[in-house]
């Protein structure tokens, strides 16, 4: 498919980051907290300004990183939907630009990210609940 790069996908974004995203996001010279949100289920969420991603940039209606952009953006308008799998969006105007070819490429990319960032939300989910126990320990001893 080609991108109109209407910027209708960075609207009030909820475009999951995984580790790996945030490590290439890092190299541009962003900081993590000027563009990463933490949900209290573990999951770090690119964060919006003015209604759009913080990297969208609005004059020029351009992703400020376009070629460093994270997976999930990467693989759009393919995401998955928890009552149907892996889907098309409709939103995107270009969706019916979208090969059977390349639906099957990026729908098992989905999957695999999905699974990779279900599994580093668990683990920091794990991670809190050990400082809590930590804090609460300190507490109950002093
Ligand atoms: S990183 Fe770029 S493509 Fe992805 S939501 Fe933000 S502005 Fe849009």
């Amino acid at each position: 498919m080609h991108c109109s790069h209407c910027g209708l996908c960075c609207i009030k974004t909820e475009m999951l980051l995984s580790e790996t995203d945030i490590e290439k996001l890092e190299k541009t010279g962003n900081r993590s907290k000027h563009f990463m949100r933490l949900d209290g289920q573990g999951y770090v969420k690119l964060r919006n300004r003015l209604g759009h991603c913080v990297f969208y940039d609005l004059k020029l209606k351009r992703c400020r990183v376009y070629s460093f952009r994270p997976l999930g953006c990467q693989v759009y308008p393919v995401i998955y939907s928890v009552e149907d799998g892996v889907i098309i969006d409709g939103l995107c105007p270009m969706s019916n630009s979208v090969s059977g070819k390349e639906f099957q490429r990026k729908g098992k990319t989905v999957v695999k990210l999905l699974e990779t960032i279900d599994g580093e939300a668990a683990k920091r989910r794990q991670a809190a609940k050990r400082s809590a126990f930590v804090l609460h320990e300190d507490c109950n001893h002093s």
